[in-house]
Parts: structure tokens; C-alpha cells; sequence
């Protein structure tokens, strides 16, 4: 059966008996519209998100994603799969189909002899950085604590550590998996090596990852936090930035944001709401050698205007940003892939900056050359390990009277700068734009993916994603 319609559990066909009887299966608990929990259970991170699932399941073990897949399928159900909520366009949720939320799967289980960490599909980057932290490891992942590890990983997922150990797909080693049929497989390179090889980077189109098995890193203390300017250096910074980095050693990683001071302690009064040049660094090398490394860069172009870079645990580092972006702030982004910073996008890049609307909107440069750029284009199906940044525009706000300022904003700056990338988007920073701008994210690897589609989900029963359409 191809599901082309959905229905909603109110509507007839669907009898109430399989309802009562999917939720005797469950260990997790099923939420209904009108009960009490409802309302705080079908919200996501992004506060423009405002769907209404007819059903959520909150899953405690693999049994539960089993009996959720199979009850979907069998009642043409249109289903949604939720790890931390995190995403932009909300593709953890769903209007009237049933959702599967992976929340209360937390469980990370650390191997210290062999270096690796068993981690349950629902758990967030903070819950698996604290319990790997307590052993000195780390793995690469993003740079909020609250966000979700299943739709970051499968989509990619760059952040402090990428130039030094890759992104997050690099360090998988093997996952399990619940497939569109309510079978469950692990994929390694040994074992449905296609499925392994397709869910680094092709999203949660090819079933429901349970857990992931992932290899760490010593990482324990990093050299880290924001360094912020003021506007009128912000050309020559960027100009020195586009330089410098791609030459720095991989154990360097500097994320650039134009940003907006927030108003509030800890921040200096006089920079409160100021639109600043800030780049948070992070340097896992040897700390013997941080200050040396940071000199160059603290005198380059006079004081900077605050400097919080010290040494810090790599778990301060991951929720240092957290408060910029709470649960339920609306958010609104676009994102390209970018090879260099010439001359005339760096001028418009600033004249975009200076547009910014005050609050957590802004327009950064994700570093993604040094260990991410080594590994060979087709390894995994994240198709631009030559471009050295992912630009990322947000428009963010806690007030909705402002979501049609943010939007704006955020769709001319991505109209002006566009022209200046290397195309394609990255999806875990994607609204839903589209067939076209997917194949375009994935180029060359999109018709593999598109076969591997049809091989497990053939009726296209994972479709709350960036979709990949199932190609035979
Ligand atoms: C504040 C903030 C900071 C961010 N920082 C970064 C960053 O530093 N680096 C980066 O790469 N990205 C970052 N992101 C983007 C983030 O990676 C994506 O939004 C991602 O989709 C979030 O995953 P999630 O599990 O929280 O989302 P959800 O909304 O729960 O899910 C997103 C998608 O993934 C699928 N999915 C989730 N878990 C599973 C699973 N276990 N099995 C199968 N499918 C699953 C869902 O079905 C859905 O299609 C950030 C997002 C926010 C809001």
C-alpha cells in the first residue's frame, strides 16, 4: 500500500480497538488530544511550530518504536519521529498523524577501554557530553547541550570539535535501527553497510535509529568561549578570518557570528544590544600550548572588546549558548555551503549584519575543513566535504510580533549572499525548501540515496524529513 492519504484517528476506518490495543503494547505512555499533558507534549523547540499530532507516544524502549511503526503502517497513519524537537521546519512533529517521541530514550553507556559510547535515539547532545565528560572523552557534535543527538547525527552534525576529529557521522560506528516493516537491523560497515552508508547525512528517511554506537576522543578540558569586536574592524576580521583558519592547526575551531549583545549580566553594559563581530573558539589541543596559539589572535587587531576565551570542561563550552536560543523561541532559518570569503560577499555579509533585527537573529560561518574536509567525497552521502564553512542565517525571537521582521530578514540575506556559495543547503539547517534545494545538498549522492529509499522504505512511511523519494 503506497500511503498517499492520511488519515486522522477521528476519521472513520480506523478502529478504535487497534488504538486500544497499541496502547496495551506500550511500556511508554500515549497521549491524547485533551489530556492534561498534551498541550506541553506536542510542542517543539522552535515556538512558530504549532501542529496537533492525534496521537503521541512516548517511547521508553525499542518495543515501543516497534509496536509505533507497525501501528502507523497498518492504519495508514502519516508518522513522526521525535528525538530532541530541535528542528527548524519542526519535522519532529505533525499535524493529526501519530508521533513517536524518543525523549524518554536517554540511556548513554560509555566504554572507556575501548573508547566508545552506546547512546539511545531520543538522548540530547548535553546528556551524552556529561556522561562521557565524567571519563575525559568526547565526541564531535554541535554547540547547544539541549539539542536533540538523533536529528543532528543523521543529518550530519558539525560544531567545536569537526576540524579536530570530523563531524559527528565521521565518528559512527554502528546503529540500530527499527525499519519501515517493524523489523529491527543493526547497520555497521559490516552489516547492511548501504543503510549504515545512507543514514550519515541522509536524515531519518530509512527507519528509526535506537541507538548509536560512536567512537570518542580524549577530550576533557578545551581552551575555549567568545571573543567579541565591534563593527568598524569587522571587513579586516573577516578578511583575516577567511585566511586564517583554513591554515590554522585542526585542534583550532572558530565559529564567526555577527550577533547581538544580549542585555544582561554577565555581558558589559555598554555592549547590551550591540550588533558585534563574535567568533567562539575552541582549542582541543594541548593546553601547554593554548596561550600561545590565542596570542596571535588577541592582539591582531587591538583588544578585543570582551574576551571570555580560558580554559573551561568541553561540557561548560557545549551549553555556554544554550540561553541565546530557549525552548519555544521562534526561529526562522536558511543556510548555504561556502568555499571562500571574497571581497564583495564580505561587504554584503556586513551590510546584511548591520540589517540584523536586535535579539538572538544572526548570520555565522560553521567551520567544516580540517578533519571533516579529509574524509573522501561519497564515504557518507554529505556531499560537500570541499567547502570550508556552512553560512547559517537565523532569525530569532522570543516575541511573535516580530516572526515577520526575522523572516525577512533572514530570506534577503539569503537572497543576496546565495549567489557566493557552493550551493546546497545543510539540511539539518533547512526550512522546507523543497525537492530541488534536497537533491542539491546531497548532488551526486542523491539517486544512491533515492535507491536506498526504495530498498527500505519503499512507500515512503518515514516522509517528516528533508524526504528523499523512494527511486527504484
Ligand atoms: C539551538 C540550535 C542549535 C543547533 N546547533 C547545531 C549545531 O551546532 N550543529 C548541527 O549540525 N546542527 C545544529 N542544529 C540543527 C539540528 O541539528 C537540527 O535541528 C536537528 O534536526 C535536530 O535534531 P533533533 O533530534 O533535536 O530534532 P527533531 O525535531 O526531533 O528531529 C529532526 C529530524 O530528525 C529525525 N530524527 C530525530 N531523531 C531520530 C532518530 N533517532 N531516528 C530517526 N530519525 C530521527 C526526525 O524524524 C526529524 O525528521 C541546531 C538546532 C538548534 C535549534
Amino acid at each position: 500500500m503506497v500511503i498517499d492519504e492520511v488519515r486522522t484517528v477521528s476519521e472513520p476506518g480506523i478502529d478504535p480497538a487497534a488504538i486500544d490495543g497499541f496502547a496495551a503494547t506500550l511500556r511508554g505512555t500515549l497521549i491524547f488530544p485533551g489530556d492534561a499533558e498534551y498541550e506541553a507534549a506536542r510542542q517543539v523547540h522552535n515556538g512558530m511550530i504549532d501542529r496537533r499530532p492525534a496521537l503521541i507516544a512516548r517511547c521508553e524502549d525499542v518495543g515501543d518504536v516497534i509496536a509505533g511503526v507497525n501501528f502507523a503502517r497498518d492504519n495508514g497513519l502519516l508518522l513522526a519521529v521525535r528525538g530532541g524537537g530541535h528542528n527548524g521546519p519542526g519535522l519532529g512533529t505533525c499535524d493529526d498523524g501519530l508521533v513517536l517521541d524518543l525523549s524518554p530514550m536517554d540511556g548513554v553507556r560509555v566504554d572507556p577501554a575501548a573508547r566508545t559510547a552506546r547512546v539511545e535515539g531520543g538522548c540530547t547532545l548535553g546528556e551524552m557530553d556529561h556522561a562521557t565528560h565524567a571519563f575525559g572523552l568526547a565526541t564531535p557534535l554541535g554547540v547547544n547541550s539541549t539539542t536533540g543527538l538523533g536529528g543532528l547525527t543523521l543529518g550530519g552534525g558539525m560544531g567545536h570539535l569537526s576540524r579536530h576529529y570530523g563531524l559527528a557521522i565521521d565518528n559512527l560506528l554502528e546503529v540500530d535501527m527499527v525499519l519501515a516493516d517493524g523489523s529491527f537491523v543493526t547497520a555497521s560497515e559490516q552489516q547492511h553497510p548501504d543503510l549504515f552508508w545512507a543514514i550519515r547525512g541522509g536524515g531519518g528517511n530509512f527507519g528509526i535509529v535506537t541507538s548509536f554506537l560512536f567512537r570518542l576522543h580524549p577530550v576533557s578540558t578545551v581552551y575555549a568561549g567568545p571573543m567579541l569586536w565591534h563593527m568598524d574592524l569587522v571587513e579586516d576580521i573577516l578578511h583575516w578570518y577567511g585566511e586564517f583558519l583554513p591554515n590554522a592547526p585542526d585542534e583550532l575551531n572558530g565559529t564567526l557570528m555577527f550577533i547581538s549583545v544580549p542585555p544582561a549580566d554577565p555581558f558589559p553594559e555598554p555592549l547590551w544590544n550591540q550588533t558585534m563581530c563574535a567568533i567562539a573558539w575552541c582549542y582541543s589541543g594541548s593546553p601547554d600550548q593554548a596561550e600561545d596559539i590565542f596570542l596571535p589572535i588577541r592582539t591582531r587587531f587591538g583588544t578585543p572588546a570582551l574576551d571570555w576565551v580560558g580554559e573551561m570542561p568541553y561540557p561548560v563550552l557545549q551549553s555556554m549558548f544554550d540561553a541565546v536560543f530557549p525552548h519555544g523561541i521562534q526561529m526562522y532559518w536558511k543556510a548555504d555551503f561556502v568555499n571562500e570569503l571574497t571581497e564583495e560577499s564580505i561587504k554584503l555579509r556586513v551590510q546584511q549584519a548591520l540589517r540584523k533585527p536586535v535579539g538572538s537573529s544572526l548570520l555565522g560561518f560553521h567551520p567544516i575543513d580540517g578533519a571533516a574536509a579529509r574524509v573522501p567525497d561519497g564515504a557518507t552521502p554529505w556531499a560537500y566535504r570541499d567547502a570550508k564553512w556552512v553560512e547559517v542565517i537565523v532569525g530569532a525571537t522570543l516575541d511573535p510580533t516580530e516572526n515577520d521582521a526575522i523572516i525577512a530578514w533572514a530570506r534577503e540575506t539569503w537572497d543576496v549572499l546565495h549567489p557566493f556559495s557552493a550551493g546546497g543547503g545543510y539540511v539539518n539547517f533547512m526550512m522546507e525548501e523543497g525537492a530541488d534545494r534536497i537533491q542539491a545538498t546531497y548532488r551526486g549522492n542523491y539517486d544512491r540515496l533515492a535507491r536506498i529509499k526504495a530498498r527500505y522504505d519503499p512507500n515512503n512511511l518515514f516522509r517528516v524529513n528533508q524526504n528523499i523519494t523512494p527511486r527504484t
